[in-house]
């Protein structure tokens, strides 16, 4: 079966062969009887997908031993809210605000921080741009410095994440990784805290990734949700309440998918780097080399994984997403904030299908010179 090349920026589609398999284990996981979504999550067999999934995550990403690896409901919307639930008792917490995600982190983190201060925004450049870390004045004391490093909606990815300790801050770095994690290795050095909703590059929607550095466990404020205190989901296993079990079997489906990748003599994430790279260059190189086609993000930070383009003429969008649906290249149009179309790129998304895209538009170009 040949399926449409989805680009969808989430939920976004999934390797086919998880989805496959999935299908085939629906009605009896394993000779168990049961399916994945009928199982008690305190038994044998859900604990042993668990478990994999756990484990394989840790590998994948190369997550250190001090780390724990959380599985929580909510999305990255609740996290903005839970984040600072746990981590803003020591004082002021600082945001970078780099497009609309960030945006709307440090609105929800004023409900709970006692001081919220934006040390860099990219805001006078219609979020098109990075500030460079070395102008970003970072709060003394801070409980943490919270970055988006890949903005959905706007194409902005941090290439390099920032060093905070060079800046003069002792603070832990928050990221929310939702859009690309697993596209690249993470330096977790530099990291303390990151999170992502699933719906992007792991797996269903209902399921959001923790990762926590373990002294930042247990300094929540009184009135965070017992549901939500990292310290209590760490202390079981992600099972203080019932997990997204549906959520994290998908998720282990494609870790171990992710992990059969290879690309030369690279394998998982580092596999998916290269092709992530190569398929960004791909399209941006398609829009920066055409007429009709633009991008306005600063070549520094455009990000690999959601590629925004507006028409030139936009009164030929609906013309060029009913081509591109005609074709098979489903879900370019833009955000509703930004307009134009935006690509997503995730793991999923064969290089043939950006090639496909890629031909379409110029396809386009040519019938409307
Ligand atoms: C999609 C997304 C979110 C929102 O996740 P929800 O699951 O809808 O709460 C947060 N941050 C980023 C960067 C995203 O891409």
């Amino acid at each position: 079966m040949t399926r449409p090349y989805n680009f969808s920026a989430g939920p976004a589609a999934i390797p086919a062969e998880v989805l496959e398999q999935a299908a085939a284990e629906m009605l009896d996981w394993h000779g168990s009887g049961m399916g994945v979504m009928e199982m008690s999550h305190r038994g044998k067999e859900f604990l042993s997908i668990y478990e994999q999934a756990e484990a394989d995550l840790r590998e994948l990403l190369a997550v250190p031993a001090n780390y724990k690896i959380l599985f929580m409901q909510g999305g990255g919307l609740a996290e903005n809210a839970i984040v600072p639930l746990n981590l803003s008792r020591a004082g002021a917490v600082d945001f970078v605000v780099t497009g609309s995600w960030s945006q709307k982190s440090q609105k929800e983190a004023r409900k709970y921080a006692s001081e919220v201060n934006i040390v860099a925004s990219a805001e006078d450049t219609g979020f098109t741009t990075l500030p460079d870390p070395a102008s970003w004045t970072v709060s003394r004391g801070a409980s943490y410095l919270h970055i988006c490093s890949n903005e959905t909606i706007n194409g902005i990815e941090f290439h390099q994440l920032p060093n905070l300790k060079a800046l003069g801050s002792d603070a832990p770095l928050v990221i929310d990784f939702s859009s690309h994690v697993a596209s690249r290795p993470v330096d977790w050095s530099r990291v303390g805290l990151a999170f992502g909703g699933a719906q992007k590059n792991l797996g269903p929607a209902g399921l959001t990734l923790v990762v926590v550095r373990e002294d930042l466990l247990g300094h929540a404020l009184p009135a965070c949700p017992s549901a939500f205190d990292y310290k209590t989901v760490a202390d079981n296993q992600s099972m203080y309440n019932t997990p997204p079990t549906w959520g994290i079997y998908i998720a282990g489906l494609t870790f171990q998918w992710l992990k059969r990748q290879t690309e030369g003599s690279l394998t998982g994430v580092a596999a998916m780097e290269q092709r992530n790279i190569a398929k960004a260059a791909l399209l941006y190189n398609a829009i920066d080399s055409s007429q009709l086609y633009v991008n306005r993000v600063a070549a520094n930070c455009r990000s690999r994984m959601n590629i925004p383009f507006f028409l030139r003429d936009e009164s030929r969008n609906d013309a060029f997403l009913a081509g591109a649906k005609e074709r098979g290249l489903l879900q370019l149009k833009g955000h509703k904030s930004v307009g134009g179309m935006r690509a997503s790129v995730y793991n999923a998304m064969p290089i043939e299908g950006v090639q496909a895209l890629v031909d379409y538009m110029r396809e386009f170009e040519q019938k409307h010179a």
